[in-house]
């Protein structure tokens, strides 16, 4: 058992700390930069509120429990057609990323 998890899919949102001067004001007349590349939107949109997995159903609300596994596990692979994705709750992520290596 390890106590440590992480999916390789899924990294941690870039700290843009630092110097926050210059960024604000360009963030203020251009409007916020997307930061993320969003492909999780455009996986719940394409494969819906379902784990794909275990098919359950999540409501927008609880939308946050459900996660993109990248079928690859390259999580730089994200083709529009949301071939390379897979919508798996948290516990269906957890279990397959927890399989053999
Ligand atoms: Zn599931
Ligand atoms: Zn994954």
């Amino acid at each position: 058992m390890r106590g440590r998890r992480r999916y390789e899919d899924e990294p941690p949102p870039a700290k843009a700390s630092g110097q926050a001067g210059t960024a604000e004001l360009a963030a203020k007349w251009r409007g916020p930069a997307p930061a993320k590349p969003g492909y999780r939107e455009q996986s719940l949109r394409l494969h819906g509120l379902i784990c794909a997995k275990c098919a359950r159903e999540f409501a927008p609300r609880d939308s946050h429990l459900l996660t993109v596994h990248h079928k690859d596990g390259n999580y730089k692979n994200n083709p529009p057609d949301g071939s390379n994705w897979e919508n798996l709750c948290v516990y269906c992520h957890d279990d397959e990323h927890s399989r053999g290596l």
